[in-house]
């Protein structure tokens, strides 16, 4: 490959995850000189794909598509660049420990054990969150409004906001969204069902990826933001694995014109009168630009990358002190065949399979991971996306599920034997269910919130590189000095989950970023 170490490039960004390869994009589709420099062996972050056993390959953490940025999508022309769907309009089945599954998509819920009066809650419900998550959708796409010096743009975000949510919803579903926006789910899910594995199903969505649990502040929004931030809840499943959706980011940025460096990790970023100018590698290559993007964390980016002493103490402070627990493993498991679950189908394992039998159970799960413990009972979101994709695996099946909760720091830590003790207790968990699964098991695989932040350099294995919750998010999101993109020091900019509006393959913090330093004009 080319030495570029003498090339000035209009912007570099520190990581090829898939925010960094959108944010790449946009800037060379702008005609910027535009650099990635990734300090794995290949581009995509937590978005990738692994080969696991034998050759057969998973996704290694996110595995279902369901918040991509709709003007990403369409901007990056991803599907001309090979990106495919094995699955579209996945639906959900919530597993119940006596059989009894309910069955969730669009049509609404069914299922033995649901009473007509839940079924139709639950078709009335979903519709209001989905009016909810569109109302606020827009400020997904912008930078978060600027509360301290607003501007014009502001202004008119501000008002806009406004008119949606008094004249959008109007008045009677205004003043329930006020009322429900500030409570818990669990809260929220009793006064609307009766149904345990409804309520369960509801409540493991809102703290999916999170540290928090149904009962927790917030968590009516964290199940809106799900919605708010993608497209209302349908899920697909992407052919060959996460790894496709960065394979075809990383074409379209490339095919604008951006240079992608894999093997290529920052040590450090140059400082010079304190503006950002360029970058060292581990190696001790440098290169120079005007724009320094980092899309490692915050936490990683100001107190690793660029160091300490170049900010303020108040924003190093404030940055030291951003929460970012992971608590979210990820279990992969090779199939000889297909296990049989109680009460389903071959073809209904196509499904998202929930396991989360009760808010209660998801609540009791959470109460673990508070004092350092893996959960007893963990609750799971389970994939068997061989089925619907066969690049897969030239033979048997692969399994994924997400597991919560694993706390990051667990207490004794993740010795071999924590982690052995982990992934056996969500077999058997899952074995409640898919009695004979042991029977069909090649291997196993747990990677844990260290293990995440080991491979991924993803701080504490935090799924959103920050925690999400209300004093985490828009205009505090990752610092109130550093919501816009950039950061307190001339020259450098967050394009990362770890930026408004969060985790979750998006495609939005790398859009949102590159837009506002081409609004800036700066060059
Ligand atoms: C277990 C798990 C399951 C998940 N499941 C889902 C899911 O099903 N659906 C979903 O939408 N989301 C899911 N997510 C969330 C999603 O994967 C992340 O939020 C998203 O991938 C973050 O993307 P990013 O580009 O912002 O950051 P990352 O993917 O973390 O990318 C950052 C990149 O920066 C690189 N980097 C860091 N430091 C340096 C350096 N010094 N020099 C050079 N490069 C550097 C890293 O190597 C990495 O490639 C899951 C997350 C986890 C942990």
């Amino acid at each position: 490959m080319t030495d570029m170490s003498n090339t000035t490039y209009d912007s570099i960004i520190i990581g090829g995850g898939h925010n960094g390869l959108v944010c790449a994009a946009y800037l060379a589709k702008a005609g910027k000189r535009v650099l990635v420099l990734e300090a794995r062996g290949e581009i995509g972050g937590a978005a990738n794909t692994m080969t696991f056993c034998d050759g057969r390959k998973v996704s290694p953490c996110a595995h279902y598509l369901n918040q991509l940025n709709s003007t990403v999508r369409r901007d990056l022309n991803l599907t001309s660049h090979g990106l495919k769907m094995a699955g579209s309009d996945i639906s959900t089945i919530a597993l119940n420990p006596e059989g009894d599954h309910l069955f969730l998509n669009d049509q609404g819920a069914s299922g033995a054990g649901i009473s007509a009066n839940d079924a139709a809650n639950y078709g009335r419900f979903m519709k209001l969150m989905q009016q909810y998550s569109t109302m606020l959708g827009f400020l997904v796409d912008l930078p978060p409004i600027d509360i301290f010096n607003p501007d014009w743009d502001d202004k008119v975000a501000a008002l806009k906001l406004g008119w949606n949510v008094r004249f959008g919803l109007g008045a009677e579903k205004m003043s329930e969204f006020l009322r429900m926006v500030g409570m818990n789910i669990y809260d929220v899910l009793d006064d609307e069902f009766d149904n345990p594995t409804l309520k369960g199903a509801l409540a493991f969505d809102a703290v999916l990826g999170t540290h928090t649990g149904p009962r927790s502040p917030g968590s009516v929004l964290t199940f809106l933001y799900r919605m708010v931030a993608g497209t209302d809840g349908a899920v697909e499943l992407p052919e060959g694995g996460m790894g496709a959706v960065t394979s075809a980011m990383a074409k379209a940025a490339a095919g604008f014109g951006a240079t992608i460096k894999t093997g290529a990790r920052v040590a450090s970023v140059i400082v010079e009168n304190c503006v950002a100018t360029g970058v060292v590698l581990d190696n001790g290559a440098t290169y120079s630009a005007t724009h320094i993007i980092s899309n490692a964390d915050p936490k990683t980016t100001v107190m690793d990358i660029v160091g300490p002493r170049h900010f303020e103490a108040d924003f190093v402070k404030r940055v030291d002190n951003i929460r970012m627990r992971g608590n979210a493993a990820k279990l992969h498991i090779a199939l000889k065949s297909l296990p049989r679950f109680t009460n389903l189908s071959a073809e209904q394992l196509r499904s998202r399979l929930l396991i989360a039998p009760t808010h209660d159970d998801v609540e009791r799960a959470f109460n673990h991971a508070k004092y350092g413990e893996a959960s007893a009972n963990p609750m799971m979101e389970i994939s068997i996306p061989s089925i619907d994709d066969e690049t897969l695996c030239d033979e048997g099946h692969v399994l994924s599920a997400i597991v919560q909760y694993a706390p990051y720091t667990l207490k004794g830590g993740w010795t071999e034997a924590a982690k052995d003790n982990f992934r056996d207790a969500c077999i058997d968990r899952i074995a409640r269910y898919a009695p004979d699964i042991r029977d069909h098991i090649e291997a196993a695989e747990l990677v844990t919130p260290a293990d995440l932040e080991q491979r991924y350099g993803m701080r504490g294995g935090n799924w959103h590189h920050g925690e999400l919750t209300l004093d985490q998010m828009l205009m505090l999101r990752p610092a109130p000095e550093a919501s816009r993109y950039a950061l307190p020091l001339d020259g450098l900019y967050l394009c990362g989950a770890g930026a408004h509006p969060g985790g979750g393959v998006m495609g939005a913090a790398g859009k949102n970023a590159a837009k506002t330093i081409l609004s800036e004009g700066r060059s």
